[in-house]
């Protein structure tokens, strides 16, 4: 084995060790070990510790509330924007408003 062998192979070890540090980042970050570790092996560990330490943690998948449009957790039960309880769906068509404006358009 040639000192080029030797020299590849301890760059590989330590590019690896270093994915393997970013991967364990990753994961106390919020977003996994796994796309922490192959973004690193991907790029390069300092790249990819950089693009994990400014992604913020993923919060889960979110809606829109109905009533203010502003985004909220998809399991909310009452919009933290305008306190609207969004266990009752129907209640935006219940108050007359829907009705009173599709009487507003025009019939043909
Ligand atoms: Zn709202």
């Amino acid at each position: 084995m040639d000192d080029g062998s030797i020299v590849l192979l301890v760059f590989l070890a330590i590019w690896l060790l270093l994915g393997w540090l970013v991967g364990r980042f990753s994961a106390e970050k919020g977003h996994g070990f796994t796309q922490g570790f192959l973004l690193s092996l991907l790029l390069s560990p300092v790249l990819a510790a950089i693009i994990v330490a400014i992604v913020p943690k993923p919060k889960g998948i979110q809606r829109d509330c109905p009533y203010c449009t502003e985004r909220i957790p998809i399991k909310a039960i009452r919009c933290r924007y305008c306190q609207a309880d969004l266990t009752a769906p129907h209640s935006l068509s219940s108050n007359g408003e829907t009705r009173r404006e599709d009487r507003s358009l025009p019939v043909f």
